[in-house]
């Protein structure tokens, strides 16, 4: 098992670490800053420098077979580091914070959309979500507005985390149907986009955020697909 330091901290960007073992699918860490790819968000790349200087790039994160199992997939070829090394793992702060504002903005597209969310995926620069809503009924100005609106205005995002009991009492919590939160470890995180009255968003989530909207900066919705009868594609971007 790893310890999940972007978990609690998304905004680290290394840690001190030790190799716990080296594979042909990739180096596991006791600890590490590095986002295995889940719920839409690709994983984190950089590299591991070991203490003669030596750097390996790491080319993609996964996940492992347990819940909390990290796996940093090497460049192909490259030497693997024996278990016991200490390493400092540095990822591409970069990338991972576009990821981060981009991720934290499908929160946003979720609120300001009514209807099932099917799909999502954040890449670098953009995302997407599909929702289960009928015919033409989606106004990709409207929804812009409304989106840059909900930036500008620098709401919180803070994490609350609830027991898998509680969960299931409240199943409407779960807004997209394609991404299970992962249940099965007795608690569960829920990323909040604190409103006035009530949270703007407030949904189980894995994945890594920003601490307040206004960081998303100014976005596109750079067009509305559609993908089924039932099916509405938005794909959104940064407006940069
Ligand atoms: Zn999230």
């Amino acid at each position: 098992m790893t310890e999940l330091v972007f978990r609690d901290d998304a905004y680290a960007r290394s840690c001190a670490a030790r190799v716990v073992a080296a594979d042909e699918k990739g180096i596991r860490l006791d600890r590490t800053v590095f986002y295995p790819t889940g719920g839409g968000q690709p994983g984190d790349t950089g590299t591991l420098r070991v203490a003669s200087g030596e750097t390996i790039a790491i080319v993609d994160t996964i996940k492992g077979e347990d819940p909390d199992d990290v796996v940093h997939v090497p460049t192909p070829g490259a030497p693997l580091p024996p278990p016991g090394t200490e390493v400092t793992a540095e990822i591409d702060w970069e990338r991972r914070y576009r990821l981060m504002r981009m991720h934290t903005c499908l929160h946003l597209l979720c609120a300001a959309v009514p209807g099932a969310v099917t799909g999502g995926q954040v890449s670098d620069g953009r995302g997407r979500l599909d929702f289960d809503v009928p015919g033409s009924s989606l106004d990709k100005a409207a929804i812009a507005a409304q989106l840059n609106a909900l930036i500008a205005a620098g709401h919180e995002v803070t994490p609350r985390w609830i027991t898998d009991d509680q969960l299931e009492a409240r199943p409407e919590l779960v807004r997209t149907m394609s991404v299970k939160p992962p249940v099965g470890a007795g608690r569960v995180r829920l990323m909040e986009i604190a409103g006035l009255d009530m949270p703007i968003d407030l949904q189980p989530c894995g994945g890594t955020h920003i601490r307040n909207t206004a960081e998303i900066g100014r976005i596109k919705i750079n067009k509305i697909e559609s993908k089924g009868r039932q099916n509405r594609r938005v794909i959104v971007a940064f407006d940069e």
